[in-house]
């Protein structure tokens, strides 16, 4: 998730590290840390907090060798402690192989890896996934570095980018990928591994793109690229180049775009080890130890605010239409000062990305004094909302950084959208229809990625730029896809400063249509296969009739819909259920481009604040 920086070369380690973990921080992060050995000792040391605290922390203390490793770490194992900080280490009295591994990423089975070692005498120190993979190597200490790490790798499920020093082996780092992105940079005597170029680019610009199910070699005389079967990959050098501001934000000028374009990557993350396929069903540690109340609930209060409310709205249609129960969804602000009626049988589920947000901290607390079993769904490790709820669920996002939430939204709908599976599973819906949502919902980081291709990011850009002038929009959906016409309205005033409003669609008879005109552009999230789209095409005649514009979200197969829609923001065929999932996209990048055609900040939007701990 985070960022990991490695070097083998003749410059000063520490000083090329702290660097390259400097250079990282717009990733976003809350501890670090480093490691160098020069064979006699294996130097680690950590802090909380940001990379000043750990130039702080290790001011006085030397790092010997010509190798060495930095981390950015974002809890997703364990709270943000020293202690769960990386590089970790193995067992401190071992004589094997004492190695320090730094980890992007979620181990899926390390609970049964840690249950196994522990049984074989391992001792470990912190609450985190990673810490297995420094056991493990330890473990098949075999006469070869390399081969330790391969063995291990092999044993392991999940996502990583790991690299891996040790004291026996100091001329010789090893690094590997799967689905956590590790680049190779190529120096003249020197090489250098991170997470993204960022992490190096002052020293080259000569890089090799790792891929998934690599490993990499790295000595002071060159480097070596094998799969885990140990085949030899030869791949050609390219060569970056990035202006000064793109390298800030990892060859991106935004994040808000960065984050976008992570949706593949977060959604995967969001259902990563929670799909059970064989059984039709999710699988969610986090509220495992109330599924029994969880059964037997009648009723579900969702509170949050902002986008975080537009994801509780689809949670509302997804649990009612799946799971059968009655939902509401509240405002946290409302939800705090009214007198909710919280019965047995009520669970209240507050969302939030940050976990800080004040209104849904308070309405948690009201929720809790009048005796519910309250739920959360947000993205921070430890924050105040994931300890005070009773049970809750991680997105496993990763940081996001632009004010304007895109990535938190959609890992805030696949969890959603697991929990509704689970309720469901235990009242009565089939194994096979839980089948078949879950494996269309483990295709849609991959839809999500045709989405994102770049003809159809030029198309919603062009979009964009030739409605950037417009004054104010109308956004409108239906059933499920309501709630993405809000967000999407939102992501427009939040950083274009355009004026737009979200509507159920057949709801803009009741007023709205009195704005209708040509200067007013109506986005329209009309699907072909949605039982309601012969309506939501009546809709779009209404706006016609009166001269209005319309920019339709449409399927790929939809070949009628230009007969009513002067634009078409184009987005693939998934279930229903699922379709918040892809209308999104097309809409946050709408917002976005139009908000750079306007020149406008979009990372830190006027008057906004990420993480809205005030009332
Ligand atoms: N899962 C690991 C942890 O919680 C790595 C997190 C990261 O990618 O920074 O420590």
């Amino acid at each position: 998730m985070c960022g990991i920086v490695g070097y083998v070369g003749k410059k000063n380690v520490r000083d090329v590290i702290i660097e390259g973990l400097h250079r990282l921080e717009y990733r976003g992060y809350d501890s670090a840390g480093i490691a160098t050995t020069d064979g006699k000792t294996l130097v680690v040391k950590k802090a909380i907090g940001k990379i000043s605290d750990l130039e702080k922390a290790i001011q006085g203390i030397s790092f010997p060798g010509s190798i060495g490793m930095g981390h950015t770490r974002w809890a997703t194992h364990g709270g943000v402690t020293e202690a769960n900080a990386h590089p970790h280490t193995g067992c401190p009295w071992t004589k094997k192989l004492q190695v320090a591994v730094a980890h992007n990423g979620i181990i899926e089975n390390y609970r049964h890896i840690k249950t196994l070692l522990e049984k074989k005498g391992h001792m470990f120190t912190s609450e985190t996934d990673t810490e297995v993979i420094a056991h493990l190597i330890e473990e098949y200490a075999n006469g070869s570095l390399f081969e330790a790490v391969r063995a291990a790798l092999n044993d392991l499920e999940g996502a990583y980018a790991i690299v891996v020093i040790s004291k026996e082996y100091p001329h010789e780092l090893i690094a590997a990928r799967n689905q956590s992105p590790l680049v190779l940079g190529v120096g003249k005597g020197e090489y250098y591994i991170g997470s993204d170029p960022s992490a190096f680019v002052t020293h080259t610009r000569d890089v090799i793109h790792v891929e998934d199910g690599e490993i990499v070699r790295i000595t002071p005389e060159g480097y070596t690229i094998s799969l885990l079967d140990n085949t030899p990959i030869s791949r050609n050098v390219t060569h970056i180049d990035w202006d000064a501001k793109k390298i800030e934000k990892g060859g991106y000028d935004h994040y808000m775009k960065k984050e976008i374009d992570e949706q593949p990557h977060s959604t995967r993350d969001a259902m990563r080890g929670r799909i059970d396929i064989e059984n039709g069903n999710a699988r969610l540690r986090g509220i495992e130890d109330k599924l029994n109340e969880l059964s037997i609930l009648k009723r579900i209060i969702i509170t949050a605010c902002g986008t975080s409310w537009h994801a509780g709205l689809v949670g509302e249609y997804l649990i009612e239409e799946l799971a059968r129960i009655p939902v509401e969804v509240e405002y946290a602000s409302e939800f705090r000062y009214r007198s909710p009626i919280i019965e047995p049988g009520t669970a209240v589920l507050v969302i939030s990305q940050s976990g800080e947000t004040a209104d849904t901290l308070a309405a948690l607390r009201e929720a809790k004094r009048q005796g519910g079993l309250v739920l959360g769904i947000c993205n921070v490790i430890g924050s105040t909302i994931a300890r005070e709820t009773h049970s809750g669920v991680y997105l496993h996002a990763g940081p996001e950084i632009g004010v304007a939430s895109t990535k938190a939204f959609t890992s805030q709908i696949t969890v959603l959208t697991l929990l509704s599976v689970l309720l469901a599973r235990s009242r009565g819906m089939s194994q096979a229809r839980g089948q078949q949502l879950l494996k269309a919902l483990a295709d849609i980081p991959e839809k999500m990625t045709y989405l994102l291709r770049p003809e159809n990011e030029q198309a919603i850009k062009k979009i964009a730029e030739a409605h950037a002038e417009r004054n104010h929009f109308l956004y409108l959906g239906r059933g499920i896809n309501f709630p993405v016409a809000l967000e999407g309205a939102l992501k427009l005033k939040e950083i274009s400063y355009i004026h737009a409003e979200g509507y159920p669609a057949a709801e803009m008879k009741h007023g709205p249509i009195a704005l209708i005109d040509k200067k007013m552009p109506s986005v329209i999230i009309a699907l072909k296969h949605d039982p309601l789209y012969p309506k939501i095409i009546s809709n779009m005649e209404e706006i016609l009739a009166r001269g209005g514009d319309i920019i339709a979200v449409a399927t790929e197969e939809d070949g009628e819909i230009e007969k009513k829609a002067k634009h078409v923001l184009r987005v693939p065929t998934v279930p229903i259920e699922l379709s918040p999932l892809v209308t999104a996209l097309p809409l946050q990048m709408l917002a976005y481009y139009a908000a750079v055609k306007r020149g406008c900040e979009i990372d830190q939007p006027r008057n906004l604040a990420k993480s809205v701990t005030v009332e």
